[in-house]
Protein backbone atom coordinates (compact mmCIF):
# COMPACT_ATOMS: atom_id res chain seq x y z
CA UNK A 1 0.00 0.00 0.00
CA UNK A 2 1.27 3.47 -0.92
CA UNK A 3 1.82 5.71 2.58
CA UNK A 4 -0.07 8.55 1.17
CA UNK A 5 -3.22 9.20 2.70
CA UNK A 6 -5.03 11.07 -0.60
CA UNK A 7 -7.89 13.65 -0.08
CA UNK A 8 -10.80 11.08 -0.90
CA UNK A 9 -12.52 13.07 -3.29
CA UNK A 10 -11.73 15.24 -6.55
CA UNK A 11 -12.62 18.56 -7.27
CA UNK A 12 -16.12 20.03 -9.50
CA UNK A 13 -16.60 23.23 -8.37
CA UNK A 14 -13.40 25.10 -7.46
CA UNK A 15 -13.58 28.65 -5.74
CA UNK A 16 -10.56 30.94 -6.08
CA UNK A 17 -8.84 32.42 -3.19
CA UNK A 18 -6.20 35.36 -3.69
CA UNK A 19 -2.51 35.85 -3.07
CA UNK A 20 -1.94 39.33 -1.95
CA UNK A 21 1.24 41.04 -1.23
CA UNK A 22 2.36 41.70 2.31
CA UNK A 23 2.77 45.07 1.42
CA UNK A 24 -1.63 44.85 1.14
CA UNK A 25 -1.55 42.39 4.08
CA UNK A 26 -0.34 45.56 6.25
CA UNK A 27 -3.00 47.65 5.08
CA UNK A 28 -5.57 45.25 5.47
CA UNK A 29 -4.69 44.58 8.80
CA UNK A 30 -4.19 48.20 9.92
CA UNK A 31 -7.41 49.08 8.12
CA UNK A 32 -8.92 46.41 11.10
CA UNK A 33 -7.04 47.23 13.75
CA UNK A 34 -5.19 44.78 14.35
CA UNK A 35 -7.59 42.11 14.88
CA UNK A 36 -8.29 39.61 11.89
CA UNK A 37 -11.44 38.74 12.65
CA UNK A 38 -12.47 42.15 11.42
CA UNK A 39 -10.54 41.30 8.03
CA UNK A 40 -12.75 40.73 5.15
CA UNK A 41 -12.94 37.25 4.10
CA UNK A 42 -11.29 37.67 0.20
CA UNK A 43 -8.04 39.15 1.44
CA UNK A 44 -7.71 36.28 3.60
CA UNK A 45 -5.69 33.11 1.66
CA UNK A 46 -5.99 30.31 3.91
CA UNK A 47 -9.10 31.05 6.52
CA UNK A 48 -8.54 28.60 9.30
CA UNK A 49 -10.72 30.44 11.81
CA UNK A 50 -13.23 28.07 12.35
CA UNK A 51 -14.65 24.94 11.55
CA UNK A 52 -18.22 26.11 11.40
CA UNK A 53 -20.79 25.79 8.76
CA UNK A 54 -17.49 26.85 6.43
CA UNK A 55 -16.90 23.81 4.71
CA UNK A 56 -17.38 22.36 1.23
CA UNK A 57 -20.84 20.27 0.29
CA UNK A 58 -20.43 17.59 -1.89
CA UNK A 59 -22.24 17.21 -5.70
CA UNK A 60 -24.38 14.95 -3.93
CA UNK A 61 -25.46 17.39 -1.33
CA UNK A 62 -26.03 20.20 -3.85
CA UNK A 63 -27.84 17.84 -6.32
CA UNK A 64 -30.72 17.18 -3.07
CA UNK A 65 -30.50 20.68 -2.62
CA UNK A 66 -33.13 21.07 -5.60
CA UNK A 67 -35.37 18.28 -3.83
CA UNK A 68 -36.27 20.63 -0.79
CA UNK A 69 -39.97 20.71 0.01
CA UNK A 70 -40.68 23.92 1.46
CA UNK A 71 -44.08 22.97 2.71
CA UNK A 72 -44.74 25.12 6.04
CA UNK A 73 -46.22 21.62 7.65
CA UNK A 74 -45.29 18.11 7.07
CA UNK A 75 -42.73 18.65 4.37
CA UNK A 76 -41.35 15.79 2.86
CA UNK A 77 -37.76 17.00 3.63
CA UNK A 78 -38.00 16.69 7.25
CA UNK A 79 -39.67 12.66 6.92
CA UNK A 80 -36.45 12.18 5.01
CA UNK A 81 -34.16 13.94 7.49
CA UNK A 82 -35.97 12.47 10.53
CA UNK A 83 -35.56 8.90 9.07
CA UNK A 84 -31.71 9.22 8.39
CA UNK A 85 -31.56 11.05 12.00
CA UNK A 86 -33.60 7.83 13.92
CA UNK A 87 -31.38 5.36 12.12
CA UNK A 88 -27.94 7.02 13.00
CA UNK A 89 -29.16 8.13 16.54
CA UNK A 90 -31.68 5.62 17.52
CA UNK A 91 -34.20 8.67 19.17
CA UNK A 92 -37.31 8.34 18.38
CA UNK A 93 -37.91 12.71 18.12
CA UNK A 94 -36.03 14.73 16.13
CA UNK A 95 -36.57 18.70 16.69
CA UNK A 96 -34.75 20.56 14.07
CA UNK A 97 -32.95 23.79 15.04
CA UNK A 98 -31.47 26.59 12.71
CA UNK A 99 -27.40 25.76 14.56
CA UNK A 100 -26.57 24.49 17.55
CA UNK A 101 -26.88 27.50 19.91
CA UNK A 102 -30.65 27.44 18.84
CA UNK A 103 -31.18 23.64 20.23
CA UNK A 104 -29.26 24.53 23.32
CA UNK A 105 -31.76 27.64 23.99
CA UNK A 106 -34.63 25.60 23.38
CA UNK A 107 -33.64 22.35 25.28
CA UNK A 108 -32.62 24.54 28.46
CA UNK A 109 -35.34 26.55 28.07
CA UNK A 110 -37.78 23.70 28.33
CA UNK A 111 -35.86 21.79 31.06
CA UNK A 112 -34.02 24.01 33.35
CA UNK A 113 -34.76 26.57 36.00
CA UNK A 114 -32.97 28.87 38.18
CA UNK A 115 -30.76 27.96 40.50
CA UNK A 116 -29.95 23.98 38.44
CA UNK A 117 -26.31 23.06 37.95
CA UNK A 118 -25.43 21.07 34.88
CA UNK A 119 -22.26 19.25 34.97
CA UNK A 120 -20.31 18.29 31.74
CA UNK A 121 -16.59 17.37 30.68
CA UNK A 122 -16.36 21.13 29.14
CA UNK A 123 -19.44 23.02 28.58
CA UNK A 124 -18.70 24.97 24.64
CA UNK A 125 -18.66 28.80 25.07
CA UNK A 126 -22.96 28.76 23.70
CA UNK A 127 -23.93 25.91 25.72
CA UNK A 128 -22.53 27.42 29.42
CA UNK A 129 -23.70 31.17 27.60
CA UNK A 130 -26.96 29.48 27.22
CA UNK A 131 -27.39 27.65 30.86
CA UNK A 132 -25.97 30.81 32.68
CA UNK A 133 -28.61 33.23 31.28
CA UNK A 134 -30.97 30.91 33.09
CA UNK A 135 -29.04 31.09 36.19
CA UNK A 136 -28.18 27.47 35.58
CA UNK A 137 -24.12 26.98 36.78
CA UNK A 138 -22.10 24.87 34.21
CA UNK A 139 -19.70 22.83 35.61
CA UNK A 140 -16.40 21.53 33.92
CA UNK A 141 -15.17 17.90 35.38
CA UNK A 142 -12.81 17.39 32.55
CA UNK A 143 -10.16 14.80 33.53
CA UNK A 144 -6.96 16.50 34.87
CA UNK A 145 -4.51 15.25 31.98
CA UNK A 146 -7.46 17.42 29.59
CA UNK A 147 -6.26 20.14 30.90
CA UNK A 148 -2.56 19.56 30.47
CA UNK A 149 -1.12 21.13 27.07
CA UNK A 150 1.90 19.34 26.32
CA UNK A 151 0.62 15.73 27.71
CA UNK A 152 -0.58 13.16 25.28
CA UNK A 153 -2.92 10.88 26.53
CA UNK A 154 -5.63 9.02 23.73
CA UNK A 155 -9.17 10.51 25.32
CA UNK A 156 -8.44 14.03 26.83
CA UNK A 157 -11.89 14.83 26.22
CA UNK A 158 -12.81 12.31 29.13
CA UNK A 159 -15.09 13.18 32.45
CA UNK A 160 -13.62 13.25 35.90
CA UNK A 161 -15.70 9.83 37.31
CA UNK A 162 -15.39 10.42 40.25
CA UNK A 163 -15.44 14.07 40.99
CA UNK A 164 -18.36 13.72 38.74
CA UNK A 165 -20.36 11.53 41.07
CA UNK A 166 -19.07 13.45 44.17
CA UNK A 167 -21.08 16.51 42.91
CA UNK A 168 -24.17 14.24 42.00
CA UNK A 169 -23.83 12.83 45.73
CA UNK A 170 -23.89 16.60 47.00
CA UNK A 171 -25.41 18.80 44.39
CA UNK A 172 -27.84 15.69 42.73
CA UNK A 173 -31.05 17.78 44.15
CA UNK A 174 -29.90 20.97 41.78
CA UNK A 175 -29.10 18.83 38.70
CA UNK A 176 -31.67 18.47 36.02
CA UNK A 177 -29.28 16.18 34.00
CA UNK A 178 -25.77 15.40 32.53
CA UNK A 179 -24.19 16.68 29.92
CA UNK A 180 -20.43 15.51 27.87
CA UNK A 181 -19.20 17.33 24.48
CA UNK A 182 -18.17 14.47 22.29
CA UNK A 183 -15.52 15.82 20.70
CA UNK A 184 -14.48 18.46 23.61
CA UNK A 185 -14.11 21.51 21.62
CA UNK A 186 -12.90 23.63 24.44
CA UNK A 187 -9.91 21.02 25.11
CA UNK A 188 -9.03 21.37 21.45
CA UNK A 189 -11.23 18.75 19.84
CA UNK A 190 -10.12 16.07 21.86
CA UNK A 191 -11.99 12.45 21.65
CA UNK A 192 -13.98 10.93 24.79
CA UNK A 193 -13.77 6.87 25.01
CA UNK A 194 -16.78 4.62 24.91
CA UNK A 195 -16.20 3.38 28.04
CA UNK A 196 -16.13 6.43 29.83
CA UNK A 197 -19.32 6.95 28.00
CA UNK A 198 -20.97 4.21 29.57
CA UNK A 199 -19.42 4.56 32.54
CA UNK A 200 -20.78 7.85 32.93
CA UNK A 201 -24.39 7.42 31.58
CA UNK A 202 -24.14 4.02 34.58
CA UNK A 203 -23.46 6.53 36.65
CA UNK A 204 -26.25 9.49 35.70
CA UNK A 205 -28.88 6.67 35.52
CA UNK A 206 -27.93 5.32 39.19
CA UNK A 207 -28.61 8.73 40.58
CA UNK A 208 -31.78 8.60 38.54
CA UNK A 209 -30.67 11.83 35.72
CA UNK A 210 -31.13 11.76 32.18
CA UNK A 211 -28.25 12.46 29.76
CA UNK A 212 -27.74 14.83 27.41
CA UNK A 213 -24.99 14.92 24.73
CA UNK A 214 -23.61 17.59 23.01
CA UNK A 215 -22.78 15.45 19.21
CA UNK A 216 -21.28 18.14 16.96
CA UNK A 217 -18.66 15.69 16.49
CA UNK A 218 -19.38 12.52 17.38
CA UNK A 219 -18.58 11.42 14.00
CA UNK A 220 -14.59 12.78 14.48
CA UNK A 221 -15.19 10.65 18.51
CA UNK A 222 -15.67 7.52 17.13
CA UNK A 223 -13.16 7.38 14.82
CA UNK A 224 -10.79 8.10 17.56
CA UNK A 225 -13.20 5.46 19.01
CA UNK A 226 -12.21 3.24 16.19
CA UNK A 227 -8.18 4.35 15.87
CA UNK A 228 -7.23 4.30 19.77
CA UNK A 229 -9.62 2.04 21.69
CA UNK A 230 -9.04 -1.57 21.88
CA UNK A 231 -12.15 -3.66 21.26
CA UNK A 232 -13.31 -1.27 17.82
CA UNK A 233 -10.55 -1.74 15.17
CA UNK A 234 -12.97 -3.55 13.09
CA UNK A 235 -16.31 -1.77 14.12
CA UNK A 236 -17.83 0.38 11.24
CA UNK A 237 -17.98 3.97 12.40
CA UNK A 238 -22.14 3.92 11.87
CA UNK A 239 -22.15 1.35 14.67
CA UNK A 240 -19.34 3.11 16.90
CA UNK A 241 -21.63 6.04 16.91
CA UNK A 242 -25.04 4.49 17.65
CA UNK A 243 -23.82 2.64 20.72
CA UNK A 244 -22.61 6.40 21.29
CA UNK A 245 -25.83 7.59 21.13
CA UNK A 246 -27.58 4.36 22.78
CA UNK A 247 -26.01 5.45 25.76
CA UNK A 248 -28.16 8.87 26.15
CA UNK A 249 -31.50 10.20 26.64
CA UNK A 250 -31.17 13.09 24.12
CA UNK A 251 -28.63 15.39 22.42
CA UNK A 252 -28.02 18.82 21.15
CA UNK A 253 -25.95 19.22 17.84
CA UNK A 254 -24.41 22.11 15.59
CA UNK A 255 -25.13 20.86 12.13
CA UNK A 256 -22.67 23.09 10.74
CA UNK A 257 -19.76 20.61 11.76
CA UNK A 258 -20.39 16.55 11.21
CA UNK A 259 -23.76 17.17 9.80
CA UNK A 260 -21.24 18.36 6.79
CA UNK A 261 -23.45 21.28 5.72
CA UNK A 262 -23.47 25.59 6.25
CA UNK A 263 -26.07 25.67 8.75
CA UNK A 264 -28.60 23.97 10.52
CA UNK A 265 -29.21 21.83 13.89
CA UNK A 266 -30.83 19.63 15.87
CA UNK A 267 -32.27 18.28 19.24
CA UNK A 268 -33.30 14.44 19.54
CA UNK A 269 -35.08 12.86 22.45
CA UNK A 270 -35.66 9.44 23.18
CA UNK A 271 -38.73 9.61 25.38
CA UNK A 272 -41.89 11.55 25.03
CA UNK A 273 -41.24 13.32 28.41
CA UNK A 274 -40.01 16.49 27.68
CA UNK A 275 -41.29 16.52 23.81
CA UNK A 276 -44.34 19.24 24.84
CA UNK A 277 -42.43 21.76 26.61
CA UNK A 278 -39.29 21.32 23.79
CA UNK A 279 -42.10 22.23 20.95
CA UNK A 280 -43.82 24.25 22.65
CA UNK A 281 -40.26 26.53 22.90
CA UNK A 282 -39.19 25.36 19.52
CA UNK A 283 -42.65 26.94 18.05
CA UNK A 284 -41.82 30.55 19.91
CA UNK A 285 -38.25 30.96 18.61
CA UNK A 286 -37.60 28.90 16.22
CA UNK A 287 -40.53 27.42 13.82
CA UNK A 288 -43.06 24.51 13.27
CA UNK A 289 -42.06 21.64 14.58
CA UNK A 290 -41.51 19.85 10.51
CA UNK A 291 -38.86 22.73 9.70
CA UNK A 292 -37.75 24.40 12.95
CA UNK A 293 -35.60 26.74 12.11
CA UNK A 294 -34.74 25.59 8.30
CA UNK A 295 -35.64 25.54 4.82
CA UNK A 296 -36.67 22.11 3.17
CA UNK A 297 -33.54 22.89 1.23
CA UNK A 298 -31.17 22.52 3.80
CA UNK A 299 -32.89 19.47 5.71
CA UNK A 300 -32.20 17.69 2.70
CA UNK A 301 -28.28 18.60 2.22
CA UNK A 302 -28.29 17.52 5.74
CA UNK A 303 -29.74 14.16 5.46
CA UNK A 304 -26.75 13.35 2.81
CA UNK A 305 -24.34 15.29 4.77
CA UNK A 306 -24.64 12.67 7.93
CA UNK A 307 -23.93 9.65 5.88
CA UNK A 308 -21.52 11.59 4.57
CA UNK A 309 -19.51 12.82 7.66
CA UNK A 310 -19.57 8.95 9.13
CA UNK A 311 -17.49 7.91 5.98
CA UNK A 312 -14.61 6.11 7.30
CA UNK A 313 -12.33 7.12 4.12
CA UNK A 314 -13.23 10.86 4.52
CA UNK A 315 -12.36 10.59 8.74
CA UNK A 316 -9.40 9.32 8.59
CA UNK A 317 -8.06 11.96 5.82
CA UNK A 318 -9.66 14.21 8.42
CA UNK A 319 -8.46 13.43 11.25
CA UNK A 320 -4.55 12.77 9.29
CA UNK A 321 -4.83 16.47 8.06
CA UNK A 322 -4.27 17.84 12.11
CA UNK A 323 -2.07 15.31 12.60
CA UNK A 324 0.17 15.92 9.74
CA UNK A 325 0.46 19.74 10.49
CA UNK A 326 0.92 18.71 13.89
CA UNK A 327 3.89 16.53 12.57
CA UNK A 328 5.55 19.09 10.60
CA UNK A 329 5.34 21.75 13.51
CA UNK A 330 7.15 19.26 15.75
CA UNK A 331 9.61 19.00 12.97
CA UNK A 332 10.03 22.73 13.19
CA UNK A 333 10.44 23.11 16.70
CA UNK A 334 6.75 24.79 17.10
CA UNK A 335 5.02 23.46 20.21
CA UNK A 336 1.17 22.52 20.19
CA UNK A 337 -1.56 20.67 22.08
CA UNK A 338 -0.91 17.08 21.80
CA UNK A 339 -1.94 15.01 20.63
CA UNK A 340 -3.59 17.00 17.80
CA UNK A 341 -7.09 16.64 17.84
CA UNK A 342 -10.06 16.53 15.70
CA UNK A 343 -10.83 19.54 13.67
CA UNK A 344 -7.87 21.82 15.02
CA UNK A 345 -4.50 22.36 15.64
CA UNK A 346 -3.39 24.97 18.56
CA UNK A 347 -0.50 26.48 18.14
CA UNK A 348 1.82 27.21 21.66
CA UNK A 349 2.34 31.07 20.92
CA UNK A 350 5.04 30.94 23.85
CA UNK A 351 7.27 28.22 22.31
CA UNK A 352 7.56 30.89 18.89
CA UNK A 353 7.57 34.13 21.36
CA UNK A 354 8.97 32.68 24.82
CA UNK A 355 10.85 36.33 25.56
CA UNK A 356 7.61 38.53 24.87
CA UNK A 357 5.89 39.97 28.07
CA UNK A 358 2.32 38.61 28.55
CA UNK A 359 1.24 42.28 28.41
CA UNK A 360 2.05 42.29 24.85
CA UNK A 361 -0.54 39.25 23.50
CA UNK A 362 1.86 36.72 22.62
CA UNK A 363 -0.85 34.97 20.68
CA UNK A 364 -2.29 37.17 19.68
CA UNK A 365 0.97 38.56 18.27
CA UNK A 366 1.53 35.40 16.26
CA UNK A 367 -2.20 35.31 15.00
CA UNK A 368 -1.35 38.60 13.61
CA UNK A 369 2.06 37.38 12.37
CA UNK A 370 0.92 34.31 10.38
CA UNK A 371 -1.95 36.64 8.50
CA UNK A 372 1.43 39.07 7.44
CA UNK A 373 3.33 36.21 6.80
CA UNK A 374 1.39 33.92 4.51
CA UNK A 375 -2.37 35.29 4.63
CA UNK A 376 -3.58 32.85 7.17
CA UNK A 377 -6.38 32.95 9.77
CA UNK A 378 -6.56 31.58 12.79
CA UNK A 379 -8.10 32.90 16.04
CA UNK A 380 -6.37 33.78 19.33
CA UNK A 381 -7.26 31.33 22.23
CA UNK A 382 -4.97 33.24 25.29
CA UNK A 383 -5.50 36.64 27.22
CA UNK A 384 -7.29 39.33 24.81
CA UNK A 385 -10.06 35.88 24.63
CA UNK A 386 -9.77 34.91 28.24
CA UNK A 387 -8.20 38.05 30.08
CA UNK A 388 -10.10 40.78 31.08
CA UNK A 389 -9.47 44.38 32.39
CA UNK A 390 -10.55 45.36 35.55
CA UNK A 391 -12.23 48.71 37.19
CA UNK A 392 -8.71 49.58 38.12
CA UNK A 393 -7.28 49.20 34.89
CA UNK A 394 -5.03 45.96 35.54
CA UNK A 395 -5.34 42.69 33.37
CA UNK A 396 -6.30 39.50 34.37
CA UNK A 397 -4.48 36.57 32.11
CA UNK A 398 -5.30 32.90 31.02
CA UNK A 399 -2.68 30.72 31.67
CA UNK A 400 -2.19 29.22 27.90
CA UNK A 401 -1.22 31.45 24.74
CA UNK A 402 -2.43 29.52 22.13
CA UNK A 403 -3.45 30.04 18.22
CA UNK A 404 -6.14 27.77 17.27
CA UNK A 405 -6.01 26.94 13.14
CA UNK A 406 -9.45 25.34 12.74
CA UNK A 407 -9.74 23.40 9.57
CA UNK A 408 -12.90 23.41 7.08
CA UNK A 409 -14.28 20.08 5.90
CA UNK A 410 -13.03 19.20 2.65
CA UNK A 411 -11.73 22.08 1.73
CA UNK A 412 -7.93 22.81 1.71
CA UNK A 413 -5.79 19.81 0.49
CA UNK A 414 -2.41 18.94 1.49
CA UNK A 415 -0.25 21.38 -0.60
CA UNK A 416 -2.68 24.64 1.87
CA UNK A 417 -1.21 22.35 4.54
CA UNK A 418 2.29 21.98 3.47
CA UNK A 419 2.28 26.28 2.82
CA UNK A 420 1.05 26.25 6.50
CA UNK A 421 3.90 24.90 7.72
CA UNK A 422 6.48 26.92 6.09
CA UNK A 423 4.80 30.30 6.76
CA UNK A 424 4.58 28.84 10.29
CA UNK A 425 8.62 27.98 10.54
CA UNK A 426 9.09 31.14 8.47
CA UNK A 427 7.35 33.31 11.17
CA UNK A 428 9.09 31.47 14.04
CA UNK A 429 12.60 32.05 12.33
CA UNK A 430 11.46 35.71 12.13
CA UNK A 431 10.44 35.78 15.67
CA UNK A 432 12.65 38.30 16.99
CA UNK A 433 10.55 41.11 14.63
CA UNK A 434 7.25 40.28 15.63
CA UNK A 435 5.96 43.13 17.17
CA UNK A 436 3.21 42.59 20.07
CA UNK A 437 0.41 44.47 20.67
CA UNK A 438 -1.77 46.92 23.22
CA UNK A 439 -5.80 47.15 23.11
CA UNK A 440 -6.86 50.79 22.40
CA UNK A 441 -10.43 50.35 22.53
CA UNK A 442 -12.09 47.39 23.97
CA UNK A 443 -16.23 46.34 24.49
CA UNK A 444 -17.06 44.87 28.09
CA UNK A 445 -17.21 41.31 27.07
CA UNK A 446 -16.73 38.88 24.03
CA UNK A 447 -13.53 41.17 23.73
CA UNK A 448 -11.85 39.16 21.00
CA UNK A 449 -14.06 39.71 18.47
CA UNK A 450 -14.55 43.80 17.98
CA UNK A 451 -11.48 44.76 20.45
CA UNK A 452 -9.06 47.39 18.16
CA UNK A 453 -5.19 47.35 18.84
CA UNK A 454 -1.97 49.65 18.73
CA UNK A 455 1.43 47.98 17.85
CA UNK A 456 3.71 48.08 21.26
C1 LIG B 1 -20.31 24.96 17.53
C2 LIG B 1 -20.68 24.31 18.78
C3 LIG B 1 -21.89 24.59 19.42
C4 LIG B 1 -22.83 25.68 18.95
O1 LIG B 1 -23.28 25.48 17.67
P1 LIG B 1 -23.59 26.69 16.66
O2 LIG B 1 -24.09 25.99 15.43
O3 LIG B 1 -22.33 27.45 16.43
O4 LIG B 1 -24.65 27.53 17.27
C5 LIG B 1 -22.18 23.89 20.57
N1 LIG B 1 -21.35 22.97 21.08
C6 LIG B 1 -20.17 22.68 20.49
C7 LIG B 1 -19.27 21.64 21.07
C8 LIG B 1 -19.79 23.33 19.32
O5 LIG B 1 -18.61 23.05 18.75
Amino acid sequence: MPKTLIEPFRIKSVEPIRMTTRAERERCLEEARLNVFKLRAEDVLIDWLTDSGTGAMSSRQWGAIMEGDESYAGARSFYRLEKVIQDLTGMRHFVPTHQGRAAEKVLFTAVCKKGDLVPSNCHFDTTRANLEYLGVEAVDRVIAEGLQPALVHPFKGNIDLARVEALLRKEGHRIPFGMLTVTNNTGGGQPVAMANIRAYAALLKKHGKPFIMDVCRFAENAMFIKMREPGYENTPIRDIAREMFSYADGATMSAKKDGMVNIGGFIVLRSDEWLDAVRNDLIMMEGFPTYGGMAGRDLEALAVGLEEGIDEDYLRYRLRTAEYLGERLEANGVGFVKPTGGHAVYIDARSVLPDMPIAHYPAWALCNALYLEGGIRGVEVGSVMFGRRLDDGTETYHAMELVRLAFPRRMYTQSHFDYAAEVIAEVKQKAGQIRGVKIARQPRFLRHFTSEFDWV
